[in-house]
């Protein structure tokens, strides 16, 4: 009897998994149903160079077509997952064509949605998101009739636009309800730094202030309110206000979800049901290092690294997850790239020159190395990655002396 192993969403995770089960030798089908109109495709260049005119579609696709083919890896493009069911001897998806899919083992792969307004307006034509290929492609196409662009969100998808639409000269204000940009992820040296570099290239950075509504004329955007009354024109609105996995199907097979509405999973991508995987953006998984809590990871390395460790476990591997988080965001000239979570240190180290925009921040918890912020220093970045990755530390005191090359002294 064959062996079906059904991956619902056609993502970077759900086709790593495909490449690894192929990889460890699974010989059964091995079928990859997305509702997206493209094959498996990079998400990070759509706001960088991709929405910058700097690289072509083709160059997203993550494998080429061909590379499906000889894998026998079926994808399944246009086609949502809308029903998920256990029967005596295997599953059944059905997707909103009708089509019905079994399975003996699932992978959920689902990512995320950008979250929406739903403040007066939010529907007005111009208010746009990025997630996919073709968020990026509607925003290109409009780059032309756009002079005012505002950006509600201060993260990396929405500081990566703004850097882009500057780069157009176009007229960019971002709005961000909080005290520091990208606050989530970096420390506030990276955040005032960010602030600064933004506003130095044009960009006009509004912190701590909330919008209330959004104005229209004939069904298209021409303003956006903020809670002072300020209201600030705009011919399209970005809106990048963080995202929500899309772990629903879930609960049709009766599985675990976190509060945030992700799937959870253990440290081997299993899900509360054994037979189930779930990995990349929709997982809700345990610290990757170990640390405590369960936490969410929307990143590329984790949605790789993750899906490897998901077809072990759909294999009946016992691996744990264990993996050093890295990310990287491409603002304007600047490379920003990061390792390890710094959440909880306890002490800080910047190396390098802010004002040469070439800089890292490395941060300790209880005297150790715990993360990393690197700004066009690939050097720093790489050597706190790899210390990290062999459990290694790199001491404050010795790095806090620029001059010296972090990977002289690294230590046990
Ligand atoms: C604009 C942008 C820039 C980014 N930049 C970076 C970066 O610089 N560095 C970095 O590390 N990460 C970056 N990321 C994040 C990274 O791309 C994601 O973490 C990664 O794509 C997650 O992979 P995934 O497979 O979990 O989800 P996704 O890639 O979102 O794939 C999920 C797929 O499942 C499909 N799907 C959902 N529900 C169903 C269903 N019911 N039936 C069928 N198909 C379904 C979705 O349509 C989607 O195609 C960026 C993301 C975006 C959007």
């Amino acid at each position: 009897m064959t062996e079906h192993i059904l991956i619902v969403g056609g993502g970077q995770a759900g086709m790593q998994i495909a490449v690894s089960l192929r990889e460890d030798g699974f010989e059964g089908s091995v079928t990859i149903v997305g509702e997206e109109h493209h094959g498996p495709y990079q998400r990070p260049p759509l706001s960088k160079a991709y929405l910058a005119g700097e690289a072509d579609e083709e160059s997203l696709e993550l494998r080429l077509p061909q590379f499906y083919v000889d894998n026998k890896i079926v994808v399944i493009p246009s086609e949502k997952v809308v029903s998920l069911s256990w029967g005596a001897e295997h599953g059944v998806a059905v997707t909103d064509t009708g089509r019905e899919l079994p399975f003996h083992k699932l992978a959920l792969t689902t990512g995320a949605d950008p979250k929406r307004l739903t403040c007066d307006g939010a529907d007005l034509d111009g208010v746009l998101y990025m997630r996919g290929l073709d968020d990026a492609n509607e925003l290109k196409a409009r780059w032309a009739d756009i002079n005012d662009i505002v950006v509600i969100g201060g993260g990396f998808i929405g500081l990566e636009v703004a850097a882009v639409a500057r780069k157009y000269n176009k007229n960019v204000t971002v709005v961000h309800s909080r005290d520091r940009l990208m606050s989530r992820a970096v420390g506030p040296v990276v955040s005032d730094f960010f602030l600064e570099a933004h506003t130095k290239r044009g960009a006009k950075v509004l912190l701590e202030k909330r919008l209330t509504k959004l104005h229209g004329e004939n069904g298209t955007v021409t303003g956006v309110e903020l809670q002072d009354g300020n209201v600030i024109p705009a011919d399209a609105v970005m809106v990048g206000i963080g995202v929500a996995p899309r772990g629903e199907l879930a609960d049709q097979l009766g599985l675990e979800r976190a509060e945030n509405g992700a799937i959870v999973v253990d440290s081997h991508a299993r899900t509360s049901d054994p037979r189930v995987v779930a990995c990349g953006d929709v997982a809700y998984l345990p610290h990757p290092l170990g640390g405590e809590g369960m936490v969410m990871l929307e990143s590329v390395q984790n949605a790789v690294d993750q899906a490897k460790l998901a077809a072990k476990s759909l294999l009946g591997g016992e691996e744990e997850y264990r993996a050093v988080p890295w990310f990287w965001s491409d603002q304007a000239d600047l490379k920003l790239q990061m390792a390890g979570l710094l959440q909880g240190y306890d002490q800080q180290v910047v190396r390098g020159n802010l004002d040469e925009d070439k800089f890292s921040v490395l941060y300790y918890k209880n005297g150790r190395i715990i993360a990393v912020d690197a700004v066009n220093d690939v050097l720093d970045y790489m050597a706190v990655r790899r210390a990290l990755t062999a459990g290694q530390n790199i001491p404050a005191d010795l790095a806090a002396d620029s001059a010296v090359a972090l990977k002289t002294i690294v230590t046990d």
